[in-house]
């Protein structure tokens, strides 16, 4: 029978990331019961690692004896310091940009806008960046696994392709010669952050 994960987000894209990575391990990731109704903890730390941290812990209280597994990523921008960093979901509201009434759809466009403005005048050859995620699983509490991977590439000056979420189609990635909203779903799981980390962790729960 397959292995049931507990997934803590509300991020379809994340739940489509991790449905079909999880596929090829024999493991089930479900998002967690009644996420909807949980109050979200503030992720306040100030690495992945401490976020992701924080909130597999505290979500996992929620499924008593579940794992319940966490992910906290983003994207570094080499020409900004690292940033938006563990600020990536929050970059235009950091900027003084406010939530509109479907603030779930626009804040990627937003966070898109921002970015290409801070990287306005950066040649090509300069805009190196990566997505980084970090996962953990935890369960009643306890933080069991966790594992890291990132993936390199280059911030374009105009979006390309409609798949993937967040800043995917600003995200390219040369060696295929696509952004990550340009390729398929398997493509992007084999050589993403998200895809590899999780690969990883599952690879540790079948230990
Ligand atoms: P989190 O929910 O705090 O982990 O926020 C992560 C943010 O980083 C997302 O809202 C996106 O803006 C960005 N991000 C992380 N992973 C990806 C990805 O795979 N594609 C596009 N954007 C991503």
């Amino acid at each position: 029978m397959a292995l049931l994960l507990y997934a803590a987000t509300t991020s379809q894209g994340k739940l489509r990331d991790f449905a079909a990575a999880a596929v090829a391990h024999d493991v089930l990731i479900e998002p967690l019961p009644g996420l909807a109704t949980i109050p979200a903890p503030e992720e306040n730390g100030d690495t992945f690692l401490a976020n992701a941290t924080l909130k597999a812990v505290y979500y996992s209280r929620f499924a008593p004896d579940r794992l319940v597994l966490a992910d906290d990523s983003g994207l570094e921008v080499d020409a900004l310091n690292g940033a938006p960093g563990v600020r990536s979901a929050r970059f235009a509201a950091d900027a003084g940009l406010t939530d509109s009434p479907d603030a779930n759809d626009n804040t990627d466009v937003w966070n898109n806008m921002v970015l290409l403005q801070r990287l306005a005048g950066i040649p090509a050859d300069q805009r190196t960046a990566r997505y980084r995620c970090v996962l953990v699983a935890a369960r009643n509490g306890e933080p069991l696994y966790t594992s890291e991977a990132a993936v390199e590439g280059l911030i374009l000056e105009a979006p390309r392709g409609t798949g993937g979420f967040g800043y995917d189609p600003l995200f390219y990635l040369p060696a295929l010669q696509h952004t990550m909203a340009e390729i398929d779903l398997e493509t992007k799981n084999s050589l993403s952050h998200r895809g590899r980390a999780l690969t990883t962790l599952l690879g540790q729960l079948h230990q």
